[in-house]
């Protein structure tokens, strides 16, 4: 999953990123509004997570640019303490979620599973195909019960094929959820880690569709 993160402060910025990456997320950091416009009109993000209080274009305006031109990805923004007028104007303006300042890092963590699930399309927290069972928040695969030892990439790779069951995902929308700008994929790592993940997961889990991309049927 590839996140958006546009806050200006250098510090919660910092924080976030390396808190969201170890989480599993492919992370972009931009520091002001003309930033976050851009990108957004230029690059595929699966959630935006959205300072209100930002410089060269507030947030409220990024937000309402982003829903002008039809944009439907989650966006959680992130409000100083006494903007309850913030708040509304957001959550009106098209936002799916909000988190105070500070910002604790657990909580940012839930609400960002809890907006992926329902961008999925489902409300149950744990994903599950067969006797393979994925938990989001523990970050933990097990097949038949038993604990099946996952990296962080590999993780990820699995979360975006579950949730897109039935879905051809081409390389380029795997990548993307893998990978932020700053992380380059080396151009036979995404076979890497479907081959690693057969090798602990079984061959037939994964199918792949020459020259298209890689699937998990439908159970
Ligand atoms: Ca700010």
């Amino acid at each position: 999953m590839r996140i958006l993160l546009a806050e200006d402060d250098p510090q919660l910025g910092d924080g976030l990123t390396v808190g969201l990456r170890q989480d599993g997320y492919a992370v972009d950091w931009v520091k002001d509004g003309i930033a976050a416009d851009l990108a957004l009109k230029s690059e595929s993000f699966d959630l935006l997570v959205l300072d209100l209080g930002l410089p060269r274009l507030a947030g409220l305006e990024v937000l309402a640019r982003l829903r002008g031109r039809g944009q439907t990805l989650p966006v959680l923004i992130l409000t100083a303490r006494d903007a309850t007028g913030d708040k509304i104007a957001g959550l009106d303006g098209g936002a799916d979620d909000y988190l105070v300042k500070p910002i604790d890092l657990d909580e940012l963590a839930a609400r960002v599973r809890a907006l992926a699930r329902r961008t999925a399309g489902r409300a149950a927290p744990l994903l599950r195909h067969g006797d393979l069972v994925l938990d989001p928040a523990a970050r933990q695969v097990t097949r038949a019960g038993t604990a099946v030892e996952l990296s962080a990439r590999e993780f990820s790779l699995l979360q975006t094929l579950l949730e897109n069951r039935g879905r051809v995902m081409t390389r380029a929308q795997l990548e993307g959820a893998l990978y932020g700008w700053r992380d380059e994929p080396d151009s036979n790592a995404l076979e890497v880690h479907i081959h690693h993940l057969r090798k602990k997961l079984g061959a037939d889990l994964i199918k792949t569709l020459r020259g298209v991309g890689y699937m998990v049927a439908k159970s």
